[in-house]
């Protein structure tokens, strides 16, 4: 069924059978296929090449022909063929909500948020800075600073979230001036083949867009591997983000790493208690648990645990496990057999070493890869489960005796990509968010505002770079110094905002 469904969306969105996109043209080569599986009824929705090397290189070697006529572009020329990227990705909502959730086992109640509304809204956010951007300026000292595309772009992104992770590179990009290569997860990269059909269809010019389907080991390795590109970003494990980043340090080559988190929710004695352990379960376990910023930490007063321990394992028991496609739904499959057997093995490691899990009550179909939502217990904050991402539908819960005790401990990790307070006044709640030391505070649950321009990135090994907002576009901006530039700074002949 959620195959028939996928395939009617891939016809829809105009994504051909075992094709590559370089150049403007659609490539069939002729290498070995990846199966594309539906991760609720285990079935193959379609192939895509696994395309090496030489693919690879042709690909960068397009992008890197096609930069510069890009990026001497006006900005506002960009901003304009961006802004239809967004409406565009509006324009196929449904067929790209279906589609996503087909291949990640997304609920689709949460695909056509977090999959178009969210990736276009970001969209959006890019054409509008481009328009406003101060692209050149005089500083204090009379030189003139321009702002310039940094180079071709070699993106990697995960399954996760795939539209968005894509959307929040190729935006800024774009409107950056930079052109594109980019590398879609292998379990998820039909959606990128959509939005390459999107960027063909509005008519962004041969070479700027371009997306190659492959295995990480073999087309990741190549792409990073192949001669042209001048920044990488990457979101993704912190293993994978480690070797990227190595590569890109040899060459001199930016590199923005969005990686992992195990990311702390710290429930003050005077926050809503119940509200605030029910929202983190519900916050957590988005996605079925697969989500970087998942606040998988909670640590809540000790004198409590126990009774908030039952209030999480009710919370996560209102799930409603079945076809991501119906409407109901709002626990689907882990996107993969060989996740859930990774979540499977933490949850085994942990009881072994004496920890306590708490099912929740909830009917899982028994086909497709579903895991049972699991509050776990009992452990220190040494234990693997409480320090390593798990990324699966697990929560572990820890009480506290004192606040500086509970924040030097959700402090302690090797991550800082998220963190969240619950407090029952303002000004505790101000001054806790001050002492979390990651990339992203949420006070009280606040979920993420409109428009999403606020940057989004880790500490430590969280990563490198931030991405969406400003931010977000200064990865992919270098800055010119002119000394004694002769130039009238409103000279429309220098002047790339207003040039056309
Ligand atoms: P992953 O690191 O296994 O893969 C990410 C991408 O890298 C995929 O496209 C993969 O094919 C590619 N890749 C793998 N090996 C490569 C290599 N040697 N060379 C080039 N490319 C290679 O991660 P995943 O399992 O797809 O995603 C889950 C991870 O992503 C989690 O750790 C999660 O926390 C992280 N993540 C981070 C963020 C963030 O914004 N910080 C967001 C979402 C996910």
């Amino acid at each position: 069924m959620g195959v028939r469904q996928a395939r009617q969306a891939l016809t829809e969105l105009g994504v051909p059978e075992s094709s590559v996109y370089v150049d403007g043209t659609w490539l069939r080569p002729d290498v070995p296929q990846i199966e594309v599986v539906d991760p609720f009824d285990e079935a193959v929705i379609g192939l895509v090449p696994e395309s090496g090397a030489q693919i690879a290189a042709s690909a960068v070697a397009a992008a890197v022909h096609a930069f510069p006529e890009w990026s001497s572009l006006a900005p506002a020329a960009r901003a304009d063929l961006v802004e239809r990227l967004a409406e565009a990705l509006e324009s196929v909502t449904d067929a790209l909500a279906v589609l996503a959730s087909c291949e990640i086992g997304m609920p689709v109640r949460d695909s056509r948020g977090g999959q178009v509304a969210l990736p276009a809204a970001v969209t959006r956010t890019y054409a509008s800075l481009a328009r406003t951007l101060e692209w050149e300026h005089r500083d204090e000292s009379g030189t003139t600073v321009t702002l310039e595309a940094a180079g071709p772009v070699l993106a990697i992104t995960p399954w996760n979230f795939p539209v968005h992770q894509i959307m929040a590179k190729l935006a800024p990009a774009l409107v950056a001036g930079c052109t594109v290569v980019l590398k879609p997860s292998e379990l998820t990269p039909f959606n990128a083949l959509a939005i390459a059909h999107l960027t063909h269809t509005i008519g962004f010019p041969a070479g700027v867009v371009n997306v190659v389907t492959g295995t990480g080991p073999v087309t990741g390795e190549a792409l990073l591997q192949a001669d042209g590109w001048e920044v990488v970003s990457f979101t993704g494990s912190l293993g994978v983000g480690r070797h990227i980043g190595a590569v890109a340090g040899e060459r001199i080559a930016r590199a923005t790493l969005e990686l992992g988190g195990k990311s702390p929710a710290v429930v003050l004695p005077d926050a809503p208690l119940e509200e605030a352990v029910a929202a983190t379960v519900r916050n957590c376990f988005v996605n079925a648990g697969q989500k970087c910023n998942a606040p998988t930490r909670l640590y809540v007063p000790e004198p409590e645990r126990e009774r908030l321990v039952k209030v999480a394992v009710s919370a996560a028991s209102a799930y409603v496990a079945g076809d991501p496609l119906d409407a109901e739904t709002t626990l689907g499959p882990m996107v993969s057999a060989a996740q859930r057997e990774r979540v499977r093995g933490f949850l085994e490691r942990a009881a072994a070493d004496g920890a306590t899990l708490h099912p929740a009550t909830v009917d899982l179909p028994t086909e497709g890869f579903f895991q049972t939502p699991t509050i776990v217990t009992d452990v220190s904050d040494d234990a693997e489960i409480a320090r390593e991402e798990v990324f699966g539908p697990v929560l572990t819960v820890l009480g506290y005796t004192d606040v500086d005790e509970a924040l030097e401990r959700a402090n302690d990790s090797q991550y800082g990509l998220s963190a969240e307070v619950w407090a029952g006044n303002e000004a505790e709640a101000a001054a806790v968010a001050r002492r979390l030391r990651a990339g992203q505070v949420r006070v009280n649950g606040q979920r993420t505002p409109m428009p999403p321009v606020s940057p989004f990135g880790g500490f430590r090994r969280s990563g490198l770079g931030r991405e969406l907002g400003r931010h977000g576009l200064d990865e992919y901006l270098e800055a010119r110094s002119i000394l004694g530039d002769p130039a009238s700074p409103s000279d429309p002949r220098t002047h790339p905002t207003q040039a056309r």
